[in-house]
């Protein structure tokens, strides 16, 4: 019989529509970090789901990705800025798609190049959050952030983040994206572990 398919699309329909308000009910008190997750979660999600933004926000998934940021070691006490861990190599630019990675190598002071950058630019609004910098990274120097407030009435430098903009500490990188910094961590201690055994090895033959 026509028609058998609309009827159930539109039972369907108003099925989700009536679930925004039940599972509103569940959650009236208040919608908390710990309350949103669940409202998302596949056990309760259903409904129209929107949240009070820019008063509530939404926790963001590990993997979700924005622009980049430099990684660089927590600072010391009474410092402003810790060691960078980018070595200046410039893969990141070189395998950016749409270009928009510039970087500036420092220099010692007998002219050599220096394994640090002096300035690294990124256009973020030419960056496209593709994440192939963090990517691509031998160094795991360069990560995506998760902060999406970006928006600024001066398109001119706004949007042009140089290093000191760009740079965070190694603990954000750990706080936003934890299991993720574990794992990169465990990959970096057993390559150095593994860097140390040979050495020992090549120095006892
Ligand atoms: S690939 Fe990593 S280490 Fe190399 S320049 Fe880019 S951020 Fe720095
Ligand atoms: S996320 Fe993609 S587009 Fe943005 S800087 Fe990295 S490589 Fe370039």
């Amino acid at each position: 019989m026509y028609g058998i398919g609309i009827v159930k699309g539109l039972r369907t329909t108003m099925k989700h529509f009536i679930r925004t308000y039940t599972v509103d009910w569940n959650f009236s008190d208040k919608l908390t970090e710990e309350n949103l997750l669940e409202r998302q979660s596949l056990k309760s999600a259903a409904g129209i789901i929107s949240v009070n933004y820019p008063d509530e926000k939404l926790p963001m998934p590990e993997r979700f990705r924005f622009v980049p940021f430099l990684v660089m070691n927590d600072p010391a006490p009474g410092q402003k800025a810790g060691d960078d861990w980018c070595t200046s190599c410039g893969i990141c630019a070189k395998v950016c798609p749409p270009q928009c990675i510039w970087i500036e190598r420092g220099k010692l002071p007998n002219g050599r190049p220096k394994p640090q950058p002096e300035q690294f630019y990124i256009d973020i609004d030419i960056c496209m959050n593709c994440g192939y910098c963090s990517e691509f990274c031998p160094f795991d120097a360069i990560k995506m952030d998760h902060d999406y407030e970006l928006a600024s009435y001066d398109r001119s430098s706004a949007h042009i983040h140089d290093k000191e903009r760009l740079s965070k500490p190694i603990s954000y990188w750990r706080a936003i994206a934890p299991e993720r910094a574990a794992g990169e961590e465990a990959i970096r201690t057993a390559e150095e572990e593994a860097k140390a055994a040979k050495k020992a090895a090549r120095g006892k033959k």
